[in-house]
């Protein structure tokens, strides 16, 4: 049962914190969704901050953006708000693995997708000190943004791994628990302290419901940094994975927007890769050795000759958010 009005104040939020120039530029494209894309500009020594509900995610959107920052002098980290343990069918698929996974297995299989995350961003030439895990609950994002929002509540409890609260040397604020307003507060320190220029989140039409509440959190965390940092901007770029049948319905080079779905403010945004950046996302990709065990046709798929973004139109953000619109897509 949901008690929606013993939620705290509710944050309302954000749509400032688009730069100027960003956001003007925003404004003037939003007639532009039927045009082919634009190309997305990398400015050198851009600060790039890429959220990542899951290991891999980051490598399926941005695994070429990743190595172009890097070339033109830029700094790259990304932040992993779940380790991806939620996964029976991946656990059951380890070698020797027997019976029903237990929470022991879950937590273990969340461990080696974080080594294989780092094996896949330094595979680009990126020191994994690049990346950092949160430990949130995989599959249950959603949920935190909705009804384990404060102490008001007990915490989430994940039903795979069985915890509460993230690894110890995983927490960065301390008594973080499995809430919203720990991961909002988590990831406002992450921005806070990284300062990026640019910030690439999942789209909240994702399908996957914690990619859809990667976004709400990040949006929620800006506006705790800009509340602190009145003067922080940053560039809002965002990525898409999951889509119905994209991008598998086309296995030419080419990685074209999903159909039926509209490239934001600033219309679709293509970031064209040369082969030695393809190649190197390929190989990066075949470091999530687990993944690729479970579905190497899914990221396979992403690895073509060019990646596609947008940018978001300024939004707001309320969380708690009284009806999900993660947890109900
Ligand atoms: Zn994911």
């Amino acid at each position: 049962m949901m008690r929606a009005l013993a939620f705290p104040a509710v944050f309302v939020a954000l749509v400032s914190l688009l730069s100027p120039n960003v956001y003007a530029t925003a404004v003037r494209r939003t007639h532009q969704h039927q045009q082919p894309p634009q190309t997305l500009t990398v400015p050198e020594g851009t600060r790039l901050l890429v959220v990542a509900p899951h290991p891999d995610d980051e490598m399926l959107a941005a695994g070429g953006l990743m190595q172009r920052v890097h070339e033109t002098g830029g700094t790259v980290r990304v932040v992993y708000l779940t380790d991806g343990d939620g996964y029976p069918e991946g656990v059951k698929q380890l070698d020797g693995h027997v019976g029903p996974p237990t929470a022991a297995d879950f937590r273990g299989y969340g461990r080696r997708r974080r080594h294989e995350a780092e094996a896949a961003i330094s595979r680009l030439g990126l020191d994994k000190s690049a990346c950092t895990f949160l430990g949130f609950p995989d599959g249950g994002l959603c949920k935190l943004m909705r009804t384990y929002w404060s102490e008001r509540r007990a915490a989430y409890r994940s039903p795979y791994t069985r915890l509460v609260r993230p690894p110890q040397s995983e927490i960065l604020v301390p008594d973080t628990e499995y809430r919203g307003e720990d991961l909002t507060q988590e990831l406002a320190q992450i921005i806070g302290d990284f300062r990026p220029t640019m910030i690439l989140m999942p789209r909240k039409e994702d399908q996957h419901a914690d990619h859809c509440a990667a976004r709400f959190f990040v949006a929620d965390a800006l506006t705790d940094v800009q509340r602190v940092h009145p003067d922080f901007t940053t560039d809002v770029v965002t990525y898409i994975v999951h889509f119905n049948a994209w991008p598998f319905q086309d296995e030419g080079q080419r990685l074209d927007p999903p159909p039926g779905l509209r490239g934001g403010a600033s219309g679709w945004l293509r970031l064209p890769l040369t082969p030695e950046e393809t190649r190197t996302k390929r190989l990066a990709l075949r470091r999530y050795k687990t993944q690729m065990r479970a579905m190497d046709w899914f990221l396979d798929g992403f690895v073509r000759s060019n990646e596609v973004f947008s940018r978001p139109a300024p939004f707001q953000v309320v969380l708690p958010s009284r009806r999900s619109p993660c947890c109900d897509q």
